[in-house]
């Protein structure tokens, strides 16, 4: 065996949690083991299936209840989620809006759509999100405040908010981010899309920005299909974010008319109902991934060259997707374990192409990204359905 990361023994330790056989398993496979069925055909019976009818209204009520956010707007997926937020928060054509650039696609898109730039920001290695030690210092730099918007020096373009992104679950450092934000002028819009179940010092994620989104895409912790959530404390922005993404139709018994240009964004009954139903099992959904977590961590311990990513300590993970990280020295190593493990059929992904790297966002403002960049060249996703960490007791 060469000098460098054994990758025989991280297959196998991989192997020893997965099911025996390998099995194609996915990355993250939803679980319907409670209500959707039921659910479901309560709405195909009575024909509520699409724009109106009783599971978007609970489903929303139920997401609010759950986070402890004021009000949640359900819409069809994250990233409409995103662009509704983006927009309610002012985000305007020409502004900037930091976001990180080791995030998915749709956080940079989302700002696209607003007619706005990205403005990519370094990540911490401690929390795989924003670092807002750097993120300060950049600001420091690059920006004059003075009371009024926070102006991009080099650019001549406002910056009008930070977008956050809780990475895999895990929380990014929130507070620290809010109390920047207020120095520099700027709102703070969370991209919880992968953060549901997750908690930052007992507060759930994406309670802290003026706006914030989910996701309930698919591969997310709880799926509808499609589908996302607008998450909002104050209630004028809730009825706001409720009635653009409802087309702004005035309501009326008969007439129909509209009083702004809105968006035809909402969620069909008959995906909020598969909301309700998988919103119900979270609790056992977190304790199988939390133990799917542990058990990852444990195998990994003490092996060299790699260790398993664990929650920050101020936070509570919902450990959507596992990561492991191999040390700067053995980063070549990364696409042979890529290579390996998905022809044994165990599915392991490289971390996301940074956003500089894309054709659409080269050339973009930002900051150096060096953690990003070593992030971007050493991280693995490891198989993380619940139902890998179901109780076999
Ligand atoms: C999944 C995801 C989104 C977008 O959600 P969709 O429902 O797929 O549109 C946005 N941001 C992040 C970080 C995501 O992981």
């Amino acid at each position: 065996m060469t000098a460098g990361v054994d990758s025989g023994r991280i297959i196998r330790a991989l192997r020893g949690i997965l099911p025996p056989g390998g099995g194609a398993a996915g990355l993250h496979e939803p679980r319907f083991c409670g209500n959707e069925w039921a659910y479901v055909k309560e709405c195909l019976d009575t024909g509520w299936v699409s724009s109106l009818g009783k599971f978007v209204d609970r489903f929303e009520s139920d997401l609010a209840a759950y986070t402890g956010a004021k009000r949640a707007v359900a819409v069809v997926n994250g990233t409409a989620a995103l662009h509704i937020c983006l927009k309610l928060a002012g985000v305007e054509p020409d502004d900037e809006v930091i976001i990180p650039a080791l995030t998915f696609v749709a956080t940079a898109n989302a700002v696209t759509y607003c007619g706005a730039v990205p403005h990519l920001a370094d990540s911490s290695e401690r929390t795989l999100g924003l670092d807002p030690r750097r993120l300060e210092e950049h600001l420091k730099e690059i920006t004059t405040v003075s009371g009024g918007p926070c102006m991009n020096k080099r650019t001549g373009r406002r910056i009008k908010a930070v977008v956050p992104m809780h990475t895999f679950g895990h929380p990014v450092d929130i507070e620290a981010l809010m109390e920047l934000c207020g120095r520099f002028n700027l709102t703070l819009i969370e991209d919880a899309a992968e953060s549901l179940g997750s908690f930052y010092k007992g507060a759930h994620t994406g309670t802290f920005g003026r706006l914030s989104a989910l996701s309930f895409n698919g591969n997310k912790i709880i799926t509808t299909g499609g589908g996302g959530a607008i998450l909002t404390n104050d209630e004028g922005l809730g009825r706001l974010a409720k009635h653009i993404t409802t087309t702004a139709r005035v309501a009326h018994r008969w007439a129909i008319a509209h009083d702004m240009a809105g968006y035809n964004y909402r969620m069909p009954n008959v995906n909020a109902a598969i909301g309700c139903a998988q919103l119900e099992r979270m609790t056992e959904f977190l304790a199988d991934k939390r133990r799917l977590a542990e058990r990852y961590r444990a195998a990994f311990e003490g092996m060299d060259g790699v260790r398993f990513f664990t929650e920050p300590a101020f936070a509570r993970s919902n450990y959507w997707l596992n990561a492991i990280l191999l040390d700067e020295s053995f980063a070549h190593e990364r696409d042979r374990l890529l290579e390996l493990t998905n022809a044994e059929g165990i599915t392991t992904r490289p971390a996301w192409t940074l956003m500089q790297r894309l054709p659409m966002f080269k050339g973009c403002p930002g900051m150096d990204t060096p953690v990003a960049e070593s992030i971007e060249r050493r991280l693995i996703n490891i198989p993380s359905s619940a139902a890998l960490g179901a109780d076999r007791a």
